[in-house]
């Protein structure tokens, strides 16, 4: 579902303005690139869909807020440092806001401790086609940023690697980078040769 995109939803404090370049900024632009290619991150009133995060020592890098992942840049990885759900706050090093689902990779992130990588792509996936390849669906739809969607998603988060949220896209998780991207190639696959 096409929703007009109107920011983040919460506090973000700047810790260190720097831009960050290493082995898993370069794999977070290799895979937005991919998700791109692939339909997954279509541009949305005011922004783009779409967003990619990867586990740190300290807490997540995370692709930017609106970010148009067909070219990403450098500048728009931002590293989350640390989160509070309660106060509705982030603590990053970066230029860039960071996605207004930081949130959620968070929750995620503290909810399943060997999960290191989730991307976030807007693709729609009927029921039917969802119910054939067994992929859970969340009960509710949620605006984009919520709570609630945090709350939809860890409800039915189990042990799944792949899941849907209701009217708006779909989550690929893995222990890398590698491993949700090629999870996302799986399941287009998957629906390409399947009733489309
Ligand atoms: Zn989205």
């Amino acid at each position: 579902m096409e929703k007009l995109y109107t920011g983040t939803n919460f506090l973000t404090e700047f810790r260190k303005r720097e831009t960050i370049r290493n082995s898993i900024t370069i794999s977070i632009k290799y895979w937005s690139a991919f998700l791109a290619e692939n339909d997954c991150a279509p541009a949305i009133a005011g922004g783009y869909g779409g967003n990619l995060s990867c586990r740190t020592q300290e807490g997540f890098f995370i692709t930017a807020a609106g970010a148009n992942l067909a070219e990403l840049q450098d500048e728009q990885i931002t590293h989350v440092r640390s989160f509070n759900l309660q106060m509705n706050k982030v603590i990053v090093d970066g230029v860039c806001l960071p996605s207004s689902e930081s949130l959620l990779h968070g929750a995620i992130y503290e909810a399943r401790p060997e999960i290191n990588a989730i991307f976030h792509g807007h693709h729609s996936v009927s029921l039917s086609q969802s119910k054939a390849l067994k992929i859970k669906v969340t009960a509710n739809e949620a605006p984009y940023g919520s709570k609630e969607l945090i709350n939809e998603v860890l409800r039915i988060l189990s042990d799944e690697n792949f899941v849907i949220m209701k009217n708006h896209g779909f989550l690929s998780m893995g222990k890398t980078t590698d491993e949700a991207g090629e999870m996302v190639r799986k399941v287009r696959g998957l629906l390409r040769s399947g009733d489309g």
